[in-house]
């Protein structure tokens, strides 16, 4: 039995849910810019969000593999995970390394969807990938975390209650690893938005509201330590495997969605009295496609096997998402140039899924990254920065 006949059940439900959100839905929400409010609140409803909520916690404790296929399914569908993936997996940080009170306070609250978690406030300006050179920090001051500094790109801050931020709580230059010194804080958005923390959104390429944040003295309560002082770079890491590999099924589930497209208008179009899909220099691209999104759905059942049977799945989880952000793209070109000039036309919806995928090849991990990962950790190269 393959990882996906298991999860045949959930797929269906799933697909079910998303067919009531048909493509114009997903349209109009992206012209208007807007956020599609009743699609994530069905999905919550129904308990998808809380997959990877422990059972004691009001969640549904499913495995990677399986809550990976419900990603899979919102791409699939034809709509667009990033509006929630982060409610799945920001969390994973609570679970992994919260304290028993901050589990008991939030995670039930999270899995209902009374609490929305769907923020993580990492990339500065100025550091961008260099991420443990960043510069915010977090200094103890009587009792309150005082924060200072910027981060950049973060989305979803106006559908959130919450973000989780990584800061410098030790200075660079007193630690003996640059990803030492670093910590997680839980950081409740309402009260801190207009008391030491400013949102300025920056408009981008895809419908995925990202925002500049300017930390000036915010305060915030000694509890809001998430997990070890100085631990926070492996407080965040620990939740990395699972967001690469969910992200990968959403590549998987988009690569579908741009095949399905293809051959369907290959078989429909008429040009020359034949149907385009008739000529090798359509039908190949289109099968080449196919074949590579086939072999990246492997290693993302590769990664959720090990995420599940709780091995190191870092090199897995890296390959996957670099795998599937990679066949995505291509059978999104593919899917594009299928079409001719209606791949262009917003009502097709192929420019739109065409915009959405690009994105995993620079967020949340630039594909340079996951080479430097697989250099240095998997072949035992030299460290290049
Ligand atoms: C739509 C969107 C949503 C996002 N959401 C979030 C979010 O919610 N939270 C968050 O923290 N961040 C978020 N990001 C930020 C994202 O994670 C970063 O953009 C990404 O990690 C790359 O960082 P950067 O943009 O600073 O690029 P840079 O680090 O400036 O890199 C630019 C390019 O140079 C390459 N490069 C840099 N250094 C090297 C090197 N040493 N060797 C080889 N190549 C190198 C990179 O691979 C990249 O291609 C989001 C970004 C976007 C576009």
């Amino acid at each position: 039995m393959t990882p996906s006949d298991s999860c045949q059940e959930i797929r269906e439900a799933v697909r079910s849910l998303c067919a009531q959100f048909p493509d114009e839905y997903h349209r109009k929400v992206d012209l208007a810019r807007g956020y599609p409010e009743e699609f994530v609140q069905a999905l919550t409803a129904a308990g998808w969000m809380a997959a990877l909520i422990p059972q004691q916690y009001g969640g549904s404790g499913l495995s990677m593999a399986e809550a990976s296929v419900i990603m899979e399914e919102i791409n699939r569908s034809g709509g667009n995970s990033g509006a929630c993936h982060g409610q799945m997996y920001v969390m994973n940080a609570i679970v992994r390394s919260g304290s028993e009170a901050q589990k008991q306070r939030y995670l039930p609250q999270i899995a209902s969807g009374a609490l929305r978690i769907q923020s993580m406030g990492v990339t500065e300006p100025s550091t961008g990938s260099d991420t443990t050179r960043l510069k915010t920090t977090a200094e103890k001051k009587d009792g309150r975390w005082v924060i200072n500094g910027q981060k950049v790109w973060i989305s979803r801050i106006q559908h959130s209650d919450m973000m989780i931020l990584l800061a410098r709580t030790t200075p660079l230059a007193e630690v003996k690893r640059r990803s030492e010194g670093l910590s997680c804080f839980l950081i409740d958005l309402k009260s801190a938005i207009g008391q030491g923390l400013t949102v300025r959104p920056i408009l981008n390429m895809v419908n995925h509201e990202t925002n500049e944040l300017f930390f000036d003295k915010l305060e915030i309560p000694e509890e809001s330590l998430l997990g070890p002082e100085g631990g926070g770079f492996k407080t965040l890491l620990d939740g990395l495997n699972a967001e690469r590999t969910l992200i990968a099924a959403e590549c998987i589930g988009d690569g579908y969605w741009f095949i399905d497209r293809a051959r369907k208008y290959a078989n429909e179009r008429v040009v020359f009295n034949r149907p385009i899909g008739q000529n090798q220099g359509v039908q190949f691209p289109i099968a080449e496609a196919f074949i590579e999104l086939e072999a990246a759905n492997l290693m993302r059942w590769q990664a959720c096997a090990k995420i599940d049977a709780h091995e190191n799945a870092g090199a897995a989880a890296n390959m996957a998402k670099y795998l599937a952000a990679k066949a995505s793209w291509e059978a999104a070109n593919v899917c594009l140039q299928t079409h001719g000039g209606f791949g262009f036309a917003c009502e097709y919806d192929v420019e739109r899924k065409f915009r959405e995928t690009r994105l995993y090849q620079v967020a949340p991990i630039s594909t340079n990254m996951i080479f430097s990962y697989v250099a240095e950790h998997v072949l035992g190269l030299p460290r290049s920065f």
